[in-house]
């Protein structure tokens, strides 16, 4: 039976063979740790590291490349900021929108005395930015948002939010997990000033690398999550404040930082802006023809705009579970049902406590995939009718 991968929400495959190439060279070829010896393949390993953060800069506007820290994902990036960046008495706005990769430390920190305030989205997922200042308060120190939502795709407006929170003084922490890689993202335009992204999704690496990207200021009152050997001045026993080693306690992921590289260089030779269009046209195709299949509901924005190529699907009066199943069985489609770690946000959607069934789309994936998803939806719906 033909494969056919839909679940690019959460992760993208298949990878580019060149990512899989850059992994396979330094695993076979070149091994050795970063920052820990002094011999050439040690030091060819360095400037593939030091070339990623440049990369990445580049990537996301950005001007230091020291400041570009590389983490596990988006997850531990998201913990090292929440946890270190805040204190008793710090006020933090999240939209209702967020995954619980924001709102489990954010509960996690609440505990010790650090509150947050989640700003009501709409039925579509859309935040309106007006609505900001009603929920600011004298300690409001920072907004925390995903750009794109994981569950039905809709944007964010980060250009107005970016611009409320330079009136406010307020910091600006951006979760890139859904557009990294996907459109278009520029820290200064947007005035982010933690940009917290993944490597495994758009950004085409693999499993266990992503970073964040800080600013100056807030690196320097953000305290560390890990501590440890850093290579670097290993006389003392306190961890280094200078940058990236104040943040990068342990050996790196090296491997992923190598398919993460040859990655980002992917997208680079095709253009963000022709990935971006790509996605829009296969997502623009997918939803038109799910609105004419009347057993499905669109959940969230009726078209393309505004939204990255994912879309959930509501199957009225159907187990969303079973649609899945069948899918993967009869069809070999991979989609992923059920709540996508997002609770709050399909509370948002009315899709609570039972979920959707979401499609995402990816570089990879074409016209006849659509075509034949739908086809296969069709299909399953009668079988189970
Ligand atoms: N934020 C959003 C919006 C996501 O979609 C995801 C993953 O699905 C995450 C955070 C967490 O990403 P990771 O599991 O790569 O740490």
């Amino acid at each position: 039976m033909k494969k056919t991968y839909l679940d690019n929400g959460a992760t993208s495959f298949p990878k580019p063979k060149e990512v899989i190439a850059s992994m396979t060279n330094y695993m076979s070829l070149i091994g050795g740790n970063v920052n820990r010896g002094s011999y050439k393949n040690s030091f060819d390993a360095e400037n593939t590291v030091y070339e990623t953060r440049e990369l990445l800069c580049k990537f996301f506007n950005f001007s230091k490349p020291e400041n570009v820290i590389f983490t596990s994902g988006i997850t531990e990036s998201l913990n090292v900021i929440l946890k270190g960046l805040f204190n008793a008495g710090d006020h933090i706005i999240v939209s209702s929108m967020e995954h619980n990769a924001v709102l489990r430390p954010l509960n996690s920190i609440s505990k010790l005395g650090v509150e947050y305030t989640a700003v009501p989205c709409n039925s579509n997922g859309e935040l309106d930015v007006a609505q900001l200042k009603n929920y600011m308060k004298l300690n409001t120190k920072a907004l925390v948002m995903t750009h794109s939502s994981n569950v039905c795709g809709t944007l964010l407006p980060f250009k107005s939010i970016g611009k409320f929170c330079r009136d406010n003084h307020l910091y600006f922490i951006a979760d890139t997990a859904q557009t990294a890689g996907a459109i278009p993202i520029d820290m200064k335009d947007l005035n982010i000033d933690i940009l917290c992204f993944t490597g495994h999704k758009s950004l085409l690496g693999p499993q266990g690398i992503g970073g964040f990207l800080i600013s100056e200021e807030l690196s320097k009152i953000t305290r560390p999550l890990l501590e440890g050997g850093t290579g670097s001045f290993s006389e003392y026993e306190y961890q280094p404040s200078y940058m990236p080693d104040k943040f990068e306690g342990g050996t790196p992921n090296v491997p992923g930082i190598y398919g993460l590289n040859a990655g980002i260089k992917y997208i680079n030779s095709i253009g963000i802006n022709e990935i971006q269009r790509h996605e829009e046209h296969l997502t623009q195709l997918f939803i038109d023809k799910a609105m004419d299949i009347p057993e499905a509901e669109v959940i969230g924005l009726p078209s393309s705009k505004g939204r990255t190529a994912v879309v959930s699907l509501n199957f009225k009066n159907y187990d969303n579970g079973e649609i899945a199943y069948y899918l993967d069985k009869d069809y070999g489609i991979s989609v992923r049902c059920g709540l996508h770690c997002a609770p709050l946000a399909h509370k948002t959607l009315n899709t609570f406590p039972y979920g959707t069934v979401r499609f995402s789309f990816g570089l990879f994936n074409t016209t006849d995939d659509i075509n034949y998803a739908i086809d296969s939806i069709k299909k399953v719906i009668a079988k189970i009718y």
